[in-house]
């Protein structure tokens, strides 16, 4: 059996250098608290978490004094605010993409625009992204931006993790309702190049495994968007869930991650599939 892993496959460098500052930081300092998981994958944070980075709910749950970590995916206002005021260490580890989205937020706002972004509805980094401005509007689907009212001047961004079959799809409906609309592609080039390698691979391999966690919508989407090209498309948060029956009659199996999972994952994988296709 042939394994095929996608080239880009798994973390993007966002979430690998926050994942890295996370680890660091804790070393050096012991422990490091976090608004919420790093990444949506349990293992990535149960591992951080067993080494002093910790998840609390409320920046009142981090001892005087003490350092926070802002996620890859960004951090609202008032947060960045309370943090100051309470005197934490902050240690910044937002994605330098996701800087950008905010800094394309303000400036369209500054035009005079008012702000949609194309995202999920209460995902961290479309939350973050919509506080650049005031009264923003997120469309997560067609059927929403069909619902929209008509607008004079709007400015648009996407989430860093959309896809782009979907945000384009909003956008040709935003048109008939928008007079003077300024659209900036913000999904980010590791998500581009991420998703294309899957529909490349899709097309030529028997089955498709897409790792990630099932709480992440950006693992979700590329799961979803390999199934359009490879019906035999599954996904998995690690070895244990592989079963044998897909395998029987394949030749070819292509591999692709989520951009929060871990190499150890792919490679766990990889080896599982190995030794089923010796099996079989
Ligand atoms: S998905 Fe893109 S924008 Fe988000 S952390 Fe990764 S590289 Fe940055």
């Amino acid at each position: 059996m042939k394994i095929i892993i996608a080239k880009n496959a798994g973390y993007c460098f966002g979430v690998r250098d926050a994942v890295d500052m996370a680890h660091d930081i804790a070393k050096q300092e012991g422990e490091v608290y976090m608004l919420g998981d790093i990444v949506h994958n349990e293992k990535v944070v149960s591992d951080l978490n067993n080494a002093g980075a910790k998840v609390v709910n409320s920046l009142k749950d981090v001892p005087k004094n003490g350092t926070v970590l802002f996620r890859a995916h960004g951090t609202k206002n008032d947060i960045w605010e309370e943090a100051n005021r309470l005197s934490l260490d902050i240690k910044d580890a937002t994605c330098p993409l996701v800087h950008k989205i905010h800094e394309d937020v303000r400036n369209l706002h500054s035009e005079g625009r008012k702000i949609i972004v194309i995202g999920d509805h209460g995902h961290d980094e479309v939350v973050a992204i919509a506080d650049q401005a005031k009264n923003t509007i997120v469309v997560s689907n067609p059927e929403e931006a069909k619902n929209l009212k008509r607008i004079r001047k709007a400015g648009i961004v996407s989430q860093s993790t959309q896809a782009i079959e979907n945000v384009k799809e909003i956008i040709s409906i935003l048109m008939t309702k928008i007079f003077d609309l300024r659209f900036v592609n913000t999904i980010c080039y590791p998500t581009k190049r991420n998703q294309e390698q899957i529909k490349d691979l899709a097309k030529i391999v028997d089955i498709m495994i897409i790792i990630g966690s099932f709480t992440s919508a950006n693992s979700k989407r590329l799961t979803s968007l390999s199934k359009d090209l490879n019906n035999n498309t599954f996904q998995v948060t690690d070895e244990n869930e592989l079963d044998e029956k897909w395998f029987h009659n394949c030749k070819t199996v292509g591999i692709s991650a989520g951009a929060s999972t871990p190499d150890y994952l792919i490679k766990n994988i990889k080896n599982k599939i190995e030794r089923i296709g010796k099996k079989i």
